[in-house]
């Protein structure tokens, strides 16, 4: 399955660490040569070398980098272009969720969090757009995903940066699907619920120490909205974009996909 994957070339935004590494697996092992980007070398390094003992012929290029920093973003591109040729599949995993009541929801705050997931997925796609549209054109099609959200899609409090910034990935996502809808390339975002990542981890911590609850409770709390009373794993998501990726997939285009347990379906 997916053998047409073989020998494409995947940019994986915060490939080292939970979404972004379930993916970066799904990928390795169709054969695909991947660039991993994040900021922190050894992150990606580290990931490189559990992949390559999982499928010891992976191609891998590992390109730090800020997806917020609109140079950082053109020149790992430009590595990886010059290394495995042009990017067919970009997947904007990158991204950040601060959580603060809105009247602390300071400026600085709400920039990062439209920077990290907002713009930094604009600068990856601005990046590698132009080789991806020569490969479909080509006969190559082109791939974007984005990780979006189930806060791109509803509200939930106490994270009103996170969510308008998610708000906008999936306007961009249809926006852009529209627009190159008739060259090669198909634009989708995935829509997860709580899953069992850092940035869960993370928010359980928080809620801890905002809530005095255990961290039993504050991750029932959060597994809580998902209708399977659970939280969704790396590895769902990561199927999900594979499945974006095949070749049946090329009438799917525009569209946001929840992975969350039906939560969007109440
Ligand atoms: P995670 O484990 O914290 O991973 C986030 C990844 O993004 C890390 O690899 C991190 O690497 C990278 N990253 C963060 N800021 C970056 C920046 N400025 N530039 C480049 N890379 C950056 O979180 P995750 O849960 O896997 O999140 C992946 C995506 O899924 C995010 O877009 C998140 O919003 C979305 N999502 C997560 C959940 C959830 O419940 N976990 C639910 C819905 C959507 P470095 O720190 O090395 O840069």
């Amino acid at each position: 399955m997916f053998q047409e994957l073989e020998g494409r070339h995947a940019l994986i935004t915060g490939a080292g660490a939970g979404i972004g590494a379930a993916i970066s697996l799904q990928l390795a092992q169709t054969g695909c040569r991947l660039t991993l980007c994040g900021r922190s070398q050894g992150t990606l390094q580290a990931q490189a070398e559990a992949l390559r003992e999982q499928v010891p012929d992976l191609a891998v290029l590992i390109a730090p980098m800020d997806v917020a920093d609109e140079q950082a973003v053109q020149a790992a591109v430009q590595q990886a272009q010059s290394r495995f040729g042009p990017v067919n599949i970009l997947v904007n995993n990158a991204g950040q969720a601060s959580s603060q009541p809105f009247a602390k929801t300071d400026a600085a705050l709400w920039q990062k969090m439209l920077n990290v997931n907002l713009t930094g997925t604009y600068h990856c796609i601005q990046a590698v757009l132009p080789g991806m549209l020569d490969a479909a054109k080509a006969g190559t099609p082109g791939r974007i995903v984005n990780i979006a959200s189930t806060a791109g899609l509803k509200g939930y409090a106490y994270v009103s940066a996170y969510v308008a910034a998610k708000h906008g990935v999936v306007g961009l996502t249809k926006a852009l699907a529209l627009e190159l809808a008739r060259k090669g390339v198909t634009v989708n975002a995935i829509c997860p619920g709580y899953t069992e990542t850092d940035i869960v981890r993370e928010a359980v911590q928080n809620i801890v120490g905002k809530t005095g609850k255990s961290e039993a409770e504050a991750r029932q709390a959060l597994a809580a909205s998902n209708p399977q009373q659970r939280l969704v794993q790396p590895h769902e998501v990561a199927q999900s974009v594979l499945w974006l990726c095949a070749a049946g997939s090329d009438a799917i285009n525009g569209q946001t996909m929840a992975i969350d347990g039906g939560e969007l379906a109440g």
